[in-house]
């Protein structure tokens, strides 16, 4: 285990707890990783209670996702794999089953359009209230690689999103450090729950 390996991976647990204290990683819902120099992952490993992550719940692999050991990775890997090789940019990705997110996605038609938030502006490249982002809704799939086809598919040809959301499911979040992509899900989390709010007094 290298330095910075071990920081990666204590940043990660320390996610882990801060998104179960706030009800995101239920049961042992959700995965966390987070980019090396080299292009390999530091990666939850599957099955792990997020809330209570230890530092051998937390491997490495190669920037496929592929384990140096017997280790098995988190179930979506993949989709973690696939934002890092679209995002260049981009060290953490965050998974999370938040109530607001799994009941908003599916709510949804195709895609969340957050308009006209002051919240907005936590985002990147976001300097006014006067826009509106679009997150995408992806069908819920168990079977990862198409999943993550379908995820790379959309990429292709829509202008970088934010986030995504998987339908019943959760969101697939990132940044350029463990802690920006925790202050992503704050304001993420918020407009989601801005959004529930105004279909419940509209209705
Ligand atoms: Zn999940």
């Amino acid at each position: 285990m290298n330095q910075e390996f071990e920081q990666l991976a204590s940043q990660l647990i320390e996610a882990g707890g801060n998104l179960a204290a706030k009800s995101m990683v239920p049961a042992t819902s959700g995965n966390f990783s987070g980019k090396l120099a080299n292009g390999d992952m530091a990666i939850t490993v599957s099955g792990a209670d997020k809330g209570y992550l230890l530092p051998e719940n937390i491997m490495r692999t190669n920037a496929d996702g592929e384990s140096y050991d017997r280790r098995v990775p988190s179930a979506e890997t993949l989709l973690h794999v696939q934002i890092y090789k679209q995002f260049p940019h981009v060290n953490a990705v965050l998974h999370a089953h938040s109530l607001n997110a799994t009941v908003l996605s599916q709510l949804a038609q195709g895609h969340v359009v957050l308009a006209n938030y002051e919240l907005l502006k936590a985002f990147p490249g976001v300097d006014t209230h006067d826009t509106q982002i679009e997150i995408p809704v992806f069908g819920n799939d168990q079977n990862i690689p198409r999943l993550a086809r379908q995820v790379d598919k959309y990429m292709q040809v829509h202008s970088a999103p934010v986030a995504y959301l998987i339908a019943g499911h959760g969101f697939y979040i990132w940044g350029r450090s463990v802690r920006e992509t925790l202050i992503y899900i704050d304001a993420m989390e918020f407009l989601f729950s801005c959004e529930l709010m105004k279909r419940r007094i509209m209705q």
